[in-house]
């Protein structure tokens, strides 16, 4: 299926660190379709019910105020299997056991300043985007479709 969707967002290092340009062309680049962008500030209390399944964890309160720190760039990207391929573009959670080449292998060092979030399956991506988009995504038709899809 070529509409499965995926909620990718740039965490507030990835934006202070100027890589937003460098994600979006790695998920454009390999055909995934854009289908809604916006930079926005978190609140605290968006931040935890975007990450309410880990609010038992330790690194949860320092999670959260990552995530407040500064503006993130929030993004519904579209395609056959985005949801796994867009993970494995990400690579592994601890940039430390990120592959090079991987966008957290290639830009970070420490597990609480990854640069990226991206969603874990089809379900949690679904939920996610309702959380971060309420307003709805861009309905168009992507024109290279034929180019990339047998
Ligand atoms: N995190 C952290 N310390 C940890 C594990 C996770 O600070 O020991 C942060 C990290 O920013 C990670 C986020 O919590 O991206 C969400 O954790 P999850 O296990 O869902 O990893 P992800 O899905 O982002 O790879
Ligand atoms: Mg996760």
């Amino acid at each position: 299926m070529s509409n499965e969707r995926t909620y990718i967002m740039i965490k507030p290092d990835g934006v202070q660190r100027g890589l937003v340009a460098e994600i979006i062309a790695r998920f454009a680049r390999k055909g995934f379709t854009l289908r809604a962008m916006k930079m926005m500030n978190v609140t605290k209390e968006h931040a935890e019910k975007h990450y309410a399944d880990l609010s038992s964890k330790p690194f949860f309160g320092g999670l959260v105020s990552y995530m407040c720190s500064g503006p993130v760039v929030a993004m519904v990207w579209e395609g056959k299997d985005v949801v796994k391929t867009g993970r494995k573009i990400i690579g592994a959670t601890n940039p430390a056991a990120s592959e090079p080449g991987t966008i957290r292998g290639d830009f970070c060092i420490e597990v609480g300043r990854n640069v990226i979030h991206g969603s874990d399956a089809v379900e949690s991506a679904n939920h996610e985007i309702g959380l971060w988009f309420p307003e709805g995504v861009c309905e168009y038709e992507p024109c290279a479709k034929a180019w990339i899809y047998e």
